[in-house]
């Protein structure tokens, strides 16, 4: 990663974009494609795709999403305390204490998420993650009215502070890395192709989708659109190599050993073969997941698309998913940069990714 793309990261990381409000994210995203695309569109809810024209009208989606968790502010109480509801899987148990930035009317409000003092906690051998309803929030205001001085209302939404830094082994940890590494990855795949001497044999279509976190609508909307010819979706999967996680639950995922390739349902077993094949020959580390109903990625709704879309999903390894200290590694980011590039490559316009009987 070059200090260009390290910048464009971190701006993609430090640009707040929960579900059902991610146009500022989208907006940093697309400004860095637009110099490398044929063209940029977005749909009505602001999925937004760029186009790299290939030698053919046949098209692979490269899919990942925009849109992150956080918060929404619920109700305020006449004290000017604010109560918060969730936008997708924001975790509780690690929400008290934390510095949270209100995005409301007027720009953003920095408050905090209250923490009551260890020593006046009631019952704490039998203590449990707060309910979401218990938690509250103090932006410095005294009464209803000052909190709306503030630009804040019912419905403004929220993120954890929590911006982008870096372990002494080059581990990056940050909020948001789920999926704004994806988002990221993917530009960097169309950079390569769009910067490459031959054009790819299939047109590229890059999607940032929104609101994955809430059930994969946007990827929905926009598949429903795109119609590609195959799909590789970009998610961030559970690293397991840390303390107290049981791999026989959940598998066995390290950080470090390259993306993983998921394995069943919405995986089509011929674009699944390619994958592995392609990581053979460039040989870039792979690790394996199964998968037995659902992927919970946007996969799920980019597969059953219309008549279908040979799809698989690409994952990336982090550790503490849905934390402010999600941890990624940068050999991981350039394995899956590779796989997906070299997929791309590998494409020859008789492609069909068809069973045949
Ligand atoms: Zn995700």
């Amino acid at each position: 990663m070059n200090k260009a793309e390290q910048k464009f990261l971190y701006e993609l990381l430090e640009t707040p974009s929960p579900t059902g409000f991610e146009m500022p994210g989208q907006r940093v995203w697309s400004n860095y494609l637009k110099p490398l695309a044929d063209s940029i569109e977005c749909d009505a809810y602001g999925s937004t795709w760029a186009t790299l024209k290939g030698k053919t009208d046949k098209i692979v989606m490269l899919a990942s999403h925009a849109d992150e968790i956080g918060y929404i502010v619920k109700q305020i109480t006449s004290e000017g305390f604010l109560r918060l509801d969730r936008v997708g899987g924001s975790d509780t148990a690690t929400a008290r204490g934390r510095r949270i930035r209100i995005l409301g009317t007027q720009g953003d409000v920095t408050g905090i998420i209250g923490n009551t003092a260890i020593h006046i906690r009631k019952d704490l051998s039998n203590e449990k993650a707060p309910k979401i309803h218990e938690l509250w929030v103090d932006v410095g205001a005294s009464s209803a009215k000052e909190v709306e001085k503030l630009g804040i209302r019912v419905g403004v939404p929220a993120v954890y502070e929590g911006g982008p830094f870096e372990l002494s082994n080059g581990n990056i940890v940050s909020r948001a890395l789920d999926n704004k590494l994806g988002g990221y990855i993917c530009a960097q795949v169309f950079k390569k192709l769009a910067e490459a001497k031959n054009k790819p044999e299939f047109t590229v279509v890059c999607l940032n989708a929104v609101q994955e976190e809430i059930g994969g609508h946007g990827a929905k909307m926009a598949t429903h659109r795109l119609m590609p010819d195959v799909a590789l979706c970009l998610d961030v999967t559970h690293a397991t190599d840390t303390p107290g996680i049981d791999k026989a639950t959940h598998g066995d995922v390290k950080l470090g050993k390259g993306p993983t390739l998921t394995h069943g349902t919405c995986n089509h077993a011929l674009v699944v073969d390619r994958l592995v094949k392609v990581s053979e020959q460039n040989k870039i580390q792979l690790q394996h997941e199964s998968s037995s109903r659902y992927s919970g990625t946007d996969t799920d709704s980019i597969f059953v698309t219309r008549e279908g879309v040979p799809s698989a999903l690409v994952s990336i390894p982090l550790r503490c998913m849905h934390s402010v200290v999600e941890t990624a590694n940068p050999k991981d980011i350039d394995h899956t940069i590779n796989l997906m590039t070299e997929f791309v490559k590998s494409l020859k316009p008789e492609d069909t990714f068809f069973h045949q009987l």
